[in-house]
């Protein structure tokens, strides 16, 4: 998606241990008309796969995710990192994050994500696939069925997106970053 690899190479940073910061217009200050392109993106790329639901991790994926649920006038679910005090009903996986280097919990209700919901994931980024292996086997408890998954920015050199496709998942990726070695976005 070209507009979105330009905006990455001008305001993407670089930081050490293959961490790329786009806090200006993706993870912290946002920047709505590129995130309903990359909504329309999404649309156009899983055009051909039925799908009831969008699903997404809190916080970061939940605009790119009600972006795509807006567009195809579809329910949105975000997983939760913390279980609220008042949900039961729950499914829970441990998801390890690479960034933060520890693990956490992710939870959903089951009234949300139920037996053969058709269920697009939808994330900011794809670096080693924890967080994509933990929503895998959330949707396995749920007994629902995984239609696709969809990344704004995908690492390449962290492998994730290698082991899902190897799943035979469907996976789409707006921006694929080759490397980032010497502080340089080398994008695909
Ligand atoms: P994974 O679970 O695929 O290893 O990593 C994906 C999750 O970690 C994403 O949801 C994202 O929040 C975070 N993440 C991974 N790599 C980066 C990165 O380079 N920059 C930022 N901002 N977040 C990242």
């Amino acid at each position: 998606m070209k507009i979105l690899k330009e905006r990455i190479l001008k305001d993407g940073k670089c930081f050490p241990g293959g961490i790329l910061k786009v806090d200006n217009f993706i993870n912290h200050q946002m920047d709505p008309i590129l995130m309903k392109s990359i909504g329309v993106e999404f649309v156009r790329r899983f055009a051909s796969t039925s799908i009831n639901k969008v699903i997404t991790v809190e916080a970061s994926g939940i605009a790119p995710a009600i972006m795509v649920g807006y567009l195809l006038e579809l329910p949105v679910v975000f997983a939760k990192k913390k279980k609220p005090s008042t949900m039961e009903n729950m499914l829970a996986t441990t998801v390890f994050s690479f960034t933060k280097n520890r693990s956490y919990e992710v939870c959903v209700s089951k009234d949300f994500l139920c037996p053969g919901d058709k269920v697009l994931f939808v994330d900011d980024f794809l670096a080693n696939g924890n967080a994509a292996k933990g929503i895998i086997d959330l949707v396995k408890q749920a007994d629902a069925e995984l239609a696709g998954m969809g990344f704004i920015i995908e690492k390449a050199f962290q492998h994730g997106g290698d082991e899902l496709r190897k799943q035979g998942i469907h996976v789409e990726s707006l921006a694929i970053i080759e490397s980032l070695d010497n502080c340089e976005i080398k994008i695909k």
